[in-house]
């Protein structure tokens, strides 16, 4: 062992030992509520490296369990507001950082909460609220997302058109943000360890890259036709048109661009995937247009 990985390590056996100490004080098994709590200091101090916090900053963590990255985030950031669920894990919260000024604690479910204002995001999030909680974020204004999730979750955000894991949370994520995978983390680095392997992502909100004439359209449209993601997207949009909705629907398709119809939805870029869905909203208009006149 040398002497700089050795130092890392009784650090992480420290931070080990406090989150099992603190786990049996206040009779907690971990694992419900997705808890598996980074425990392991190089994980831990590359994630705040990562959100690269100025004395300005605001800071969301989503999901604070017993604050080990809280603490990290506060000894740089203006102040870090958590998001904690589970009652017993508020204790422990409030226990550790009430007489910490720039450490606030809200306690209640981050699906159902209004957020505060925030610069930057940073949080080792529940996987089972991945989706929900990320978009959720991204209707909020702010500049950076550092997020660690599940490794096939952010697989599938960061993906590309042709590949396994491009899906209706590429095309979404792209819409709202640059996103890249910034470091796989194993299971060794929890405690407990998760069954399966974690990725943190940086996500960096920006307007889309292409013009979407009807957000909600929009969003409904690539979920239904990645629903059908190996069938031709004429077949897509035709047999998933109890939730599209669009009227005179053979019409309409027969009337999209015959190059994009012949492909499959996991073989278009999410920019080609926007140019259907606005000219599906444009023949929308003019078919409804005709009919009031018709009238
Ligand atoms: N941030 C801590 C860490 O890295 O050690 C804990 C991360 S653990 C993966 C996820 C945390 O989210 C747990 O503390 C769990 O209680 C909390 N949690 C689960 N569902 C939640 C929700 N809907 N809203 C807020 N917190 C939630």
């Amino acid at each position: 062992m040398n002497s700089l990985y050795s130092i890392f390590y009784s650090i992480t056996q420290e931070v080990s030992a406090l989150v099992r100490s603190l786990l049996k004080k206040y009779n907690i098994k971990g694992g419900t509520f997705d808890q598996h709590f980074l425990v392991d200091t190089d994980y831990l101090d590359r994630i705040v490296a990562a959100a690269d916090l100025r004395p300005e900053d605001v800071v969301l963590e989503i999901g604070a369990g017993i604050g080990n990255l809280t603490e990290r985030l506060a000894r740089k950031a203006k102040k870090v507001i958590v998001i904690e669920l589970d009652p017993a894990l508020v204790r422990i919260l409030h226990d550790r950082f009430d007489g910490v000024e720039n450490i606030e604690i809200i306690a209640g479910d981050a699906l159902k909460v209004d957020f505060p204002e925030f610069d930057k995001v940073v949080s080792n999030l529940p996987y089972s609220i991945s989706s929900e909680i990320t978009f959720k974020l991204l209707r909020h204004k702010f500049k950076l997302g550092i997020l660690m999730y599940q490794y096939e979750f952010a697989a599938r955000m960061v993906s590309q058109p042709n590949c396994k894991d491009y899906s209706r949370l590429t095309v979404d994520t792209c819409y709202f943000a640059d996103a890249s995978i910034l470091m796989k983390v194993p299971k060794s680095a929890f405690q407990p360890a998760p069954e399966v392997d974690s990725a943190v992502v940086k996500l960096v909100p920006r307007p889309a890259p292409f013009e979407v004439k009807d957000q909600a359209f929009f969003m409904d449209f690539v979920a239904a036709v990645f629903s059908q993601r190996r069938k031709k997207l004429r077949n897509a949009i035709l047999n998933t048109n109890h939730v599209l909705k669009i009227p005179s629907v053979k019409e309409v398709v027969a009337r999209l661009p015959e190059d994009l119809m012949n492909k499959r939805a996991e073989n278009l870029t999410p920019e080609e995937l926007a140019q259907v869905a606005n000219k599906i909203v444009d023949l929308k208009k003019s078919i409804l247009a005709e009919e009031t006149k018709e009238q």
